[in-house]
């Protein structure tokens, strides 16, 4: 239920390289910071061990993907690696209502969807501090096959291009200093430790690495 007197909560779209540790870096700024409210996607994909349904994913089959497309259930969706996600509207607006901050972990398509019908959504993207550490990061997460790495990894090269239309650039070095750093931003009080333009090179650098990993 909304509570009546609370202010209306602020949007936080946070997306980033697949592996950059963005999973682990939301659930420290939500330990940290009870203002923020996690916004459960809806997915066709299965969950992988440990995810629970409700928490991480509400995971539906395609054809109540769909259903719920038709029924304009979803702020933004959309599809790749042959499967769908999307962001629930009504969960969503009930979170804000409550005066949560709704953090979205949505790819570069939704985050754009997003800031073109929420002009007042806070977006930030997670790079990592190189390629090398990316790549291992995703190698040592162990759920999915090298044919599934290396789908994520060109998602990640062609993402890149998308980044600069992002509020601020962030780099996850260490867990706690990254998810202080998301807070003070989405508060509009804080810098990025590193900045944008340094932030894009090495944004720009990693996008190169990974090409050059993939060709290899
Ligand atoms: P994963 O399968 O690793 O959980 O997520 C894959 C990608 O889907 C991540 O980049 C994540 O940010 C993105 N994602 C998760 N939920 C949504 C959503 O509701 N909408 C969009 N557009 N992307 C999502």
């Amino acid at each position: 239920m909304a509570e009546a007197n609370a202010k209306k909560g602020g949007l936080l779209v946070i997306s980033g390289f697949s592996g950059v540790g963005k999973g682990t870096v939301i659930r420290r700024l939500m330990e940290e910071f009870p203002e923020y409210a996690f916004s459960v996607s809806a997915t066709t994909r299965k969950p992988r061990p440990g995810e629970t349904h409700g928490t991480d994913y509400f995971f539906i089959d395609p054809e109540t993907f769909d259903r719920w497309v038709e029924e304009g259930k979803f702020l933004e969706y959309a599809r790749f690696f042959d499967k769908a996600y999307g962001t629930l509207a009504e969960h969503v607006e009930d979170l804000r209502n409550q005066g949560k901050t709704v953090i979205l972990d949505v790819e570069v398509e939704g985050a754009c969807n997003i800031m073109k019908s929420c002009p007042d959504a806070v977006s930030v993207y997670i790079i990592p501090p190189s390629a090398g550490e990316l790549h291992s990061r995703l190698k040592k997460r162990a759920t999915e096959s090298e044919a599934q790495i290396r789908g994520r990894m060109e998602k990640a090269v062609r993402e890149a291009d998308i980044i600069p239309q992002y509020h601020h650039i962030v780099v996850n070095d260490e867990v706690q200093d990254t998810a202080e750093e998301i807070h003070q931003l989405a508060q509009g009080t804080g810098k990025t430790r590193l900045p944008r333009r340094k932030a894009m090179r090495l944004a720009r650098q990693i996008q190169k690495d990974l090409a050059r990993i993939l060709e290899q």
